[in-house]
C-alpha cells in the first residue's frame, strides 16, 4: 500500500474515530493505573491474559518476574519491537493520594505520561491496524517491562535479547515536550561511589595525627566536578556526599555518589577511566571509585535517524509536524541502540511534567499519536 493510501486510510482513522479513542483512552489508562497497582504477579498475570485476550495475540507470556511480552502478527522473525515499561516513580498510593483527574483536556495522573499512556498507544495503533485491516505481515512484539526507573536489572537481559530479534525498536517514552518531539539520541547514564578513607584522631589533642577524610573528599569533588565538558555534552554531577561523625573527630571516612552522562562511547570511556584513576591528594588518604555506565549511550545513528525521517513523513501526511531531538535522560532504548538495533524513541503520549506533580497526558493527541504509531507499523 502507497504512501497516500495509508496516510487516507489513517487519516480517515483519526477523523472517523477520534472521539471514541480519546474515550476510550481515558478507560484505559484508569485500567493500566489501576493495575499499576496490583501486586507485580497479579500484574503479570492480569496483563498478559487481557492484552491477550482483546490483541488476538498469537501468543502472551511472561518471560521473568517483571516482563510481560505479547506478539502479533504473523511473522516468525524480523520486525518491530514496541518498548514500554509500566512502572512508575511514584510510591504505591500516590493515586490515592492524588486521584486520576481530567481537566482542561489534559489527564493528571501519577505515571499517565512516563508511561502508561505509552502502552494505551501501542495497544490503540495495533487495534487501528487490526479493526481497519491493514495490520502488516510483519511481526510487532510489544514489551512491557516494570523495572526501567530504577534501571532495568531484571528486565534489561530480555529486551536486548528481544532487540536482537527484530529490525526496528520502537520506544514508547514520553514525546518531547511542549510540542511531542521525538528522540533519536539519549545519553548514556553512569553511577559512581567514591569512598575516601582517613585516619581518625582527636581534633584538639592530636589534630596533627588524624587524616582528614572530608578534606581528602573536597579535592576530589572538585577534580570530578572538572570532568565535565559541555562542549562534547559530558556532564559529571556529585549529587549526595557525606562523611565524619562528629566536629571534634578527624573523620576517617567520607564518601560520595557521581552521577555522569555522556553523548557517546569514547566519552563514557574517557570518564570512566578518569573516575576510576582518581589519586589522594592529603598525605595518607586513600580513595576507591566503585560503578559504571548503567545505560550506554544511544547515539545518533543512520538508522535511527531513517526512522525518524519516516515518522516525520508519516506525520506530514497526518497534516502534523514533529521535531526530532536527544535528551540527556535514559530510557530503555539506550540498550537496544548500543547494540545497533534502530531505534526511535518518545512514541508515545504528548503531556508533560515526567517524574513532576503536574504530569500529564494532553487527551486531543491521543488519536494522533495512534494514528503516527499505526503508520510506523504498517510500513
Ligand atoms: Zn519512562
Amino acid at each position: 500500500m502507497g504512501m497516500h493510501r495509508l496516510a487516507f486510510r489513517v487519516r480517515g482513522l483519526r477523523g472517523v474515530s477520534a472521539g471514541r479513542i480519546a474515550s476510550a483512552s481515558r478507560w484505559l489508562l484508569a485500567i493500566l493505573l489501576l493495575v499499576g497497582r496490583m501486586r507485580i504477579g497479579a500484574v503479570r498475570a492480569s496483563l498478559g491474559t487481557w492484552l491477550a485476550a482483546r490483541m488476538s495475540s498469537r501468543e502472551a507470556w511472561p518471560i521473568q518476574t517483571l516482563v510481560s511480552v505479547v506478539m502479533v502478527g504473523v511473522a516468525l522473525a524480523g520486525g518491530v519491537l514496541l518498548l514500554c515499561h509500566m512502572d512508575t516513580v511514584w510510591d504505591l498510593g500516590t493515586l490515592a493520594q492524588r486521584p486520576v483527574r481530567i481537566e482542561d483536556g489534559r489527564l493528571y495522573a501519577a505515571g499517565a505520561f512516563d508511561m502508561k499512556g505509552g502502552i494505551v498507544n501501542a495497544l490503540w495503533a495495533i487495534r487501528a491496524l487490526q479493526v481497519h485491516g491493514l495490520m502488516p505481515e510483519r511481526r510487532i512484539t510489544l514489551l512491557i517491562t516494570a523495572d526501567e526507573e530504577t534501571g532495568s536489572a531484571t528486565s534489561r537481559a530480555t529486551i536486548e535479547a528481544e532487540a536482537l530479534g527484530h529490525d526496528a525498536v520502537l520506544v514508547l517514552e514520553p514525546a518531547h515536550p511542549p510540542h511531542g518531539a521525538l528522540k533519536t539520541w539519549r545519553k548514556g547514564v553512569g553511577e559512581y561511589r567514591l569512598e575516601v578513607k582517613g585516619v581518625a584522631s582527636h581534633a584538639g589533642a592530636a589534630h596533627e595525627q588524624g587524616v582528614n577524610a572530608l578534606e581528602e573528599l573536597a579535592h576530589q569533588v572538585l577534580a570530578i566536578q572538572a570532568l565535565t565538558d559541555y562542549g562534547r555534552g559530558t556532564t559529571v554531577n556529585v549529587g549526595v556526599a557525606g562523611g565524619g561523625t562528629r566536629d571534634n573527630v578527624v573523620p576517617d571516612h567520607a564518601w560520595a555518589d557521581i552521577d555522569v552522562r555522556a553523548m557517546n562511547a569514547a566519552e563514557a570511556e574517557r570518564l570512566h577511566r578518569a573516575l576510576t584513576s582518581l589519586q589522594p591528594h592529603v598525605k595518607g588518604a586513600s580513595v576507591t571509585v566503585t560503578g559504571g555506565m548503567n545505560r550506554p549511550p544511544m547515539e545518533r545513528t543512520p538508522g535511527g535517524v531513517a526512522l525518524f525521517r519516516r515518522a516525520e513523513a508519516i506525520a506530514a501526511g497526518l497534516g502534523f509536524a514533529v521535531d526530532e531531538v536527544g535528551t540527556g535522560g535514559g530510557s530503555d532504548g539506550n540498550f537496544t541502540a548500543a547494540l545497533g538495533v534502530p531505534t526511535l524513541d518518545g512514541l508515545g503520549v504528548t503531556g508533560d511534567g515526567a517524574h513532576a506533580v503536574h504530569e500529564h497526558v494532553i487527551l486531543s493527541s491521543l488519536p494522533e499519536r495512534a494514528a503516527l504509531l499505526a503508520g510506523m507499523l504498517r510500513e
